[in-house]
């Protein structure tokens, strides 16, 4: 990887691990301010003097900062902090692509998905259903009693345990909350205005107007880990509304097949098409993510998969999917297709011809 790629990586996970706690700057903190110093030499920028300048730094847009070839992996638009949230949304992406799933919030889904696909194990429809559940606006924030309930219905005391590892317990927390009209999570108070999570691309997509408390009385409460919100529940309850609405047009629609080999397959008259849905919030960030692939990667989505983009991100980024598509690599547009959620059934008539 190159070396403004880990200056991120150093940076980023430092930030976190210090924002956990701040007696003590981690080393990573550290290592990413001497990477972050030997890139800009060479460029007009400034470099940070000490660690408060660097995080002056870090509330600017990316571009700002002087390091060469930086966009290949962020964003140039975005900073690294944002006042009152801490790491950007933006960050959170980036960590998410590239660090160890043990690491992120995220990991214990992607341990249901390991353990899922283990050798000898395939558990195809137990992995569908718990994707599912955790896809749901419904079940953004539940009852002990509830998460219990469905969590128990599978006989593999691993499994179980994983699932309520999804959950943190908000008891004490929850009449500070508002339930999300949008994806069913809490929202927050911050800044003179009520917020889902960091990204809060739910503000946009719901009637902020009229919000209601959490009513569950003297039950524990548990919601998703945020990391889960943003990276399940978001994209998932998207994939949900495509399912619902291809089943209607008469399509043979399978959730996550192969164990989440894909997010969606098609079929209608014995012929089948995957569709990968991919929810990043800038165009670029996408088309980077198939550029850094080898060929070997990307030869699964050739002539048989189409990479869906949730409709929301075309409210959010005009021309999305064409920028996306102007940045990706000769190589990569070799193997991909890039299109908007609204464009999947003309997309599959083509393919069905
Ligand atoms: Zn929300």
């Amino acid at each position: 990887m190159a070396k403004s790629h880990d200056t991120l990586l150093s940076l980023i996970i430092g930030i976190n691990k210090w924002q956990g706690n701040y007696g003590n700057i981690p080393d990573e903190l550290y290592k990413g301010m001497l990477l972050f110093i030997e890139q800009t030499v060479a460029s007009s920028a400034q470099p940070p003097v000490d660690l408060f300048h660097l995080l002056q730094i870090l509330h600017r847009p990316s571009r700002e900062w002087g390091i060469p070839d930086l966009q290949e992996y962020y964003p140039e638009d975005a900073p690294l902090l944002e006042e009152f949230i801490g790491l950007t949304p933006d960050a959170d992406e980036f960590l998410n692509r590239y660090i160890s799933p043990q690491d992120a919030e995220q990991q214990y889904m992607y341990e249901i998905l390991k353990y899922c696909r283990e050798e000898g194990r395939q558990l195809e429809e137990e992995y569908t259903r718990i994707r599912t559940f955790l896809s749901n606006s419904h079940n953004a924030v539940v009852t002990s009693f509830q998460l219990s309930e469905f969590s128990e219905t599978f006989p593999d005391l691993h499994l179980t345990n994983l699932i309520k590892q999804c959950y943190e317990e908000i008891t004490h927390a929850v009449a500070n909350y508002r339930r999300c009209p949008h994806c069913g999570w809490t929202l927050e108070y911050k800044n003179d205005r009520w917020r889902c999570n960091k990204e809060d691309i739910c503000h946009q997509l719901a009637d902020f107007e009229c919000l209601s408390l959490f009513d569950f009385g003297k039950e524990r409460v548990m919601r998703l880990l945020p990391g889960i919100q943003r990276f399940v529940l978001l994209p998932g309850m998207s994939e949900l509304r495509m399912v619902e609405h291809l089943v209607r047009k008469g399509y043979e629609v399978e959730l996550y097949p192969n164990v989440d080999e894909y997010d969606l397959s098609v079929s209608q008259d014995g012929k089948k098409v995957f569709l990968d849905i991919k929810d990043f919030r800038d165009p670029r960030t996408l088309a980077n993510f198939f550029n850094h692939q080898t060929p070997s990667y990307l030869e699964k989505y050739m002539n048989q998969c189409l990479i869906v983009i949730p409709q929301y991100r075309s409210q959010l980024f005009a021309s999305y999917c064409e920028r996306s598509m102007a940045q990706l690599n000769e190589t990569a547009r070799e193997f991909i297709e890039i299109i908007m959620e609204n464009e999947i059934e003309s997309a599959l008539k083509k393919v069905f011809l």
